[in-house]
Order: C-alpha cells, then sequence, then structure tokens
C-alpha cells in the first residue's frame, strides 16, 4: 500500500484530502505544521507528500528544502493563486508539481496517480545500477565485474547500495553511519571509513586516486558513477 503524506494546515482541507485519497486506496498520514510534517516525511518516508506552502512553524519551502537533503520523493504543492515567487521557488528546489488551490479533486488525484506511476516506473528501473565495469544489481544484492560475482560484506554492499543511488552527493561519515547502520550500532565513524576502505579495494585501481568512492574532504565521502 502506498502512503501519501498530506501537509496542511486547514483541517477541512486536510480531511476532505484524506478521506479522498484513502479512497482512492492510499495509507493517508496528515501533518498540520510545517515541523511535524518535515519530521513526519523524514519517519514514514511516504510514497508521495501534498505539501502547502503556508503552514505555521516552519513554511512550506523550508519543509521542502530539508526533505529534498536526504529524499528523492515526489512532492506536490498547494499553492494560492497569488504565491506564483513561492511555486517557481519550489519547483526550483524540487517540487515535482503545483496545484493551485482551489483544485479540482479529480484533478489531485489524477496528479497523485501520475507521480505515483512514475515513481514506480523509476525505481524499477534503478534497480539495476552500473558504474565503470561493475553493476550493481539491488535485487539480488549482487555486485559484479564483467559478470563476476564481486563478494561483499553486508555492510559494504549496503554502504555501497547507499551511496550509488545517491551518485554526486556528499555525506559526512556521521549520515552513513546513521543511514547505514542500524540506529543501535555503538561503533564510531571510523567503522565508515574501514569500510570505505574494503570497498576500495574491490571496486577502484590499486595505486591511483580513487575514481568512484571519493573522499569529500573535511566533509566525508561520495559516488561518482
Ligand atoms: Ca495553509
Amino acid at each position: 500500500m502506498r502512503t501519501v503524506l498530506v501537509v496542511e494546515d486547514e483541517a477541512p482541507l486536510a480531511e476532505t484530502l484524506r478521506f479522498n485519497l484513502e479512497d482512492e486506496g492510499y495509507r493517508v498520514r496528515t501533518a498540520d505544521d510545517g515541523l511535524e510534517g518535515l519530521s513526519m516525511a523524514q519517519a514514514l518516508q511516504p510514497d508521495l507528500v501534498l505539501l502547502d506552502l503556508m503552514l505555521p512553524r516552519m513554511d512550506g519551502i523550508e519543509v521542502l528544502r530539508r526533505i529534498r537533503e536526504r529524499s528523492q520523493t515526489p512532492v506536490l504543492l498547494l499553492t494560492a493563486r497569488t504565491s506564483e515567487a513561492d511555486r517557481v521557488r519550489g519547483l526550483d528546489l524540487g517540487a515535482d508539481d503545483y496545484i493551485t488551490k482551489p483544485f479540482s479533486l479529480a484533478e489531485l488525484k489524477a496528479r497523485v496517480r501520475v507521480h505515483l506511476r512514475r515513481k514506480q516506473e523509476i525505481e524499477v528501473e534503478a534497480r539495476v545500477l552500473t558504474f565503470g565495469d561493475f553493476t550493481l544489481d539491488l535485487n539480488r544484492h549482487l555486485l559484479t565485474r564483467d559478470g563476476e560475482p564481486i563478494p561483499l560484506r553486508p555492510k559494504e554492499y549496503e554502504l555501497l547500495a547507499y551511496l550509488v543511488q545517491r551518485d554526486g552527493r556528499a555525506f559526512t561519515r556521521d549520515q552513513l553511519l546513521n543511514d547505514v547502520w542500524d540506529i543501535s550500532f555503538a561503533g564510531g565513524t571510523r567503522t565508515v571509513d574501514v569500510h570505505v576502505r574494503w570497498l576500495r579495494k574491490k571496486i577502484e585501481q590499486p595505486d591511483v586516486p580513487p575514481r568512484h568512492l571519493i573522499t569529500v574532504r573535511g566533509a566525508g565521502y561520495r559516488f561518482e558513477r
């Protein structure tokens, strides 16, 4: 079941959206201010977010910016007709679409369907990723080079899969520790460095600077396909 997060402070509108989206078969969660919306977006990892722009405690633009630091989930903005500058800013910050209030529920539902379908297509396509001579198959948890499997420890695989799927973005050791290792894991950020070193032995050429698993000075690591 797909989860839609509705961040909207007008209670009657939030309820109407909930009712109509549940009717479409989605699981719906609602937040009535920006801060709660952001924390629910991070905790629930919804398949799609409907985000009002004018929200108490944190405005929708800031919520969007913070969601996009960690996630590519589709975000549809709900905006007033008068707020063109905010709409443009929202699209620049990575919103997928916007819909102007007052909107027809049929149109909103159609847009939600389109974005969920697109997300699913992207996910299916993205299950097999390539870099250099390597192929990382996320369905089979398998790394191969020219068709030959490269054995990986479980956390090596998870770290690699995490970074390859976020190609080009830099992550701190703390972020990686937080996202790749269990929250209960007591080891320090040194663990990340150890796994990076192991991975480099498997995917990089010896004696030349890494091409894929790159150290970002003062920050952490990023992956380049
Ligand atoms: Ca509002």
